[in-house]
């Protein structure tokens, strides 16, 4: 497993600026300063040991429900690529929107994990992507969307394509494309309550997990694993909660 010592913007910024610039402790995860130790890093990360709501979980605890129909709204763009050593992020542009409850939430950026972090009934997926969204109030919403082996993946190939194994700066993207590109046809989900699954693991944070899962190639899959190593929290004791489907 490599250890990866990060610059400190680079630190805790998976889910934007607003934390980015606090964290002089750097996180992994793997060995002194891998999930098991999150924790105990920052007084600030104390979620990460505290919390009842955290994320990923594995999905085995369902209750059947009427959900809303999921729409997404994606006008806008994927526009810049990073490695940021912890995962490979892309930033997007414009109009990006789902309403859950009611509330707009638009996208911000989407990343990836190697293998899933989120689990379906103890099955890992080789990779889940996360679409990071905020309303306006400040809520975030994930949008998890799991990949298996198959037919390669065109947009997928969009985010790679010029992307090296060095940690650094965001680039802008060589084509752009629409970020909605990625999802299935059908946007069926499950839906649960839990947190960032990096630090400071913030909870309060609305997940959906689409139920259908799409293709990557062998050779893409084992790519992404390549450029961001094994980036996936183990999953968390669901506590109290219940997945609705
Ligand atoms: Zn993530």
């Amino acid at each position: 497993m490599r250890k990866i010592v990060l610059p400190l913007f680079v630190a805790g910024a998976l889910f934007g600026a607003d934390v980015s610039h606090s964290h002089p402790h750097h996180w992994s995860y793997s060995g002194d300063t891998g999930p098991a130790h999150w924790g105990e890093l920052d007084p600030e990360f104390f979620m990460c040991k505290e919390g009842k709501n955290q994320s990923p979980v594995d999905m085995n605890r369902f209750v059947k429900t009427k959900l809303k129909k999921l729409k997404a709204t994606y006008s806008g763009n994927a526009r810049t690529v990073v490695n940021n050593g912890h995962t490979i992020k892309v930033e997007t542009m414009g109009r990006n929107e789902v309403v859950v409850d009611g509330i707009p939430f638009n996208l911000l950026q989407f990343h990836f994990h190697t293998p899933s972090e989120n689990t379906i009934e103890g099955k890992h997926y080789p990779m889940e992507a996360h679409f990071v969204h905020k309303s306006k109030d400040g809520e975030v919403l994930v949008v998890a969307l799991m990949f298996e082996e198959g037919e390669r993946n065109s947009a997928l190939d969009k985010v790679v394509a010029d992307l090296s194994s060095k940690i650094g700066e965001s680039r802008p993207l060589k084509e752009m494309f629409n970020p909605g590109d990625l999802y299935p046809r059908k946007l069926k989900y499950y839906r649960y309550n839990g947190s960032f699954t990096t630090p400071p693991c913030t909870e309060g944070v609305r997940w959906i997990v689409l139920k259908k899962p799409v293709t990557a190639s062998k050779e893409q899959l084992i790519k992404m694993n390549k450029l961001m190593g094994d980036n996936n929290r183990p999953t968390q004791p669901l506590n109290a909660r219940l997945i609705l489907k």
